[in-house]
């Protein structure tokens, strides 16, 4: 049995994580959940699972909480909140699928209580990749991957050592632009980038998914977690989204994972490690697929793709310039501020102005990250 504490329970990879732990009541207990605003989701989940401990992000919510539930549930509020859920007595593995940055902290606070982490928030690893896998050596803990990419090469690994990787291949839908001429991507409405052909995720991945900045942002957590430099993390487009992705090693075999796309595989995968454990949920019936097809990425049509490298090779805290800038940028394009191709426009541009801080301490990130917000909306403003 696994008492796992879910950060980001309300949302896309929250409510798949919980669908695992139905599935698998006598492997997974939710010992906490935290949500940001949907209390009433939050305390639905609450009954059902009956965890130890909750945290929403307002307190005035967290009352409301605390008046309902009585005295079985603790009850937390704010970032607070959040680090205390992180470092629960009792918690073997904290699953952190909060959008955004919120999630760098607790995932610190869990790793230093000892905890292993499953980390869906992409985020933390682009912003302190260096500091968290450090971290996590340091405390001798696992850092699990839940994105289905870094999960498909954490299975085609097999703990298999740097020296034997030729390249890690990661596969991108190529999102629902894929085939639409440059000329008309300054006309790509918001509802139109929300609609992903394979995936349904939160707002945020959805529009990342759509200017191909998730697969940069993709490609930097994969040179954190398997340590491998960003020169050797190439990007496949893989429009059936069927291969996860794919480990080429250096006699030339290449091992890929396959599935048809859901979320609760990888999810269960993190959850139970180093276990197999059974479930129907997920069945693939290739002959029925047909063919499989993969293509370059167009980075000109793309350019996210460049700039993700260029933070990546150059490192420090540029990586963490380019996840806040592109931030705000999604949130500008989502509340029609600007339009689809000058979500990448204002990242570069403030990529461009950042003086780099090789090997930050996290102040600098975090400072870093404030930068990059503040320039970015005034590019917006300009
Ligand atoms: P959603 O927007 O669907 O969910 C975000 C969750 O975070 C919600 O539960 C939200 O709560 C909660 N939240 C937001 N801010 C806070 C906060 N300050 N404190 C506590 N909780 C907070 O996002 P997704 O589930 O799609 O994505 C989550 C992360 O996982 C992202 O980093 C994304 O890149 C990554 N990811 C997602 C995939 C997917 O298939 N969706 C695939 C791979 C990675 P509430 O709704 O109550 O406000």
């Amino acid at each position: 049995m696994k008492n796992v504490v879910l950060l980001g329970s309300t949302g896309s990879i929250g409510t798949s994580t919980i669908k695992v732990a139905d599935d698998l009541p006598d492997q997974i207990r939710l010992l906490g959940l935290a949500a940001g605003n949907n209390l009433e989701l939050l305390l639905d989940q609450t009954r059902k699972h009956q965890p130890a401990a909750i945290s929403i992000s307002d307190p005035q919510k967290a009352k409301i909480a605390r008046d309902t539930l009585g005295t079985a549930t603790e009850v937390f509020s704010g970032s607070e909140g959040l680090l205390k859920l992180a470092t629960l007595p009792g918690a073997d593995i904290v699953l952190i699928a909060i959008v955004g940055t919120a999630g760098l902290q607790p995932a610190l606070a869990a790793i230093r209580a000892g905890k292993d982490i499953a980390i869906a928030s992409k985020e933390i690893l682009v912003m302190a990749g260096e500091t968290v896998m450090s971290e996590a050596r340091k405390y001798g803990v696992r850092v699990l991957a839940v994105d289905s990419e870094h999960s498909a090469i954490f299975q085609c690994l097999e703990d298999k050592p740097g020296s034997s990787v030729r390249n890690l291949w990661l596969t991108a839908s190529g999102g629902p632009f894929r085939t639409t001429p440059k000329e008309d991507f300054a006309n790509i409405t918001v509802e139109r980038a929300l609609k992903h052909p394979s995936w349904v995720m939160g707002k945020k991945i959805t529009i990342d998914s759509a200017t191909l900045f998730n697969k940069g942002l993709e490609m930097i957590e994969a040179r954190w977690l398997f340590d491998i430099e960003m020169a050797r993390v190439k990007v496949v487009v893989h429009p059936q989204s069927v291969v996860h992705s794919m480990v080429e090693f250096v006699d030339g075999s290449i091992i890929a994972q396959l599935s048809t796309p859901d979320m609760c595989l990888p999810i269960q995968y993190a959850l139970t490690y180093p276990e197999r454990v059974r479930s129907d949920r997920v069945q693939t019936n290739l002959a029925k697929l047909g063919s499989l097809t993969f293509e370059e990425p167009d980075t000109e049509r793309f350019p996210s793709i460049n700039l993700a490298r260029r933070a990546g090779e150059v490192g420090g805290t540029l990586p963490a310039v380019l996840n806040a800038a592109n931030e705000i940028a999604v949130e500008a394009y989502v509340n029609q501020k600007i339009n689809f191709p000058q979500i990448t426009e204002m990242v570069r541009c403030t990529m461009d102005h950042h003086k780099v801080a090789l090997h930050p301490t996290l102040d600098q990130i975090l400072e870093a990250d404030t930068w990059a917000r503040s320039e970015a909306s005034a590019w917006r403003r300009s």
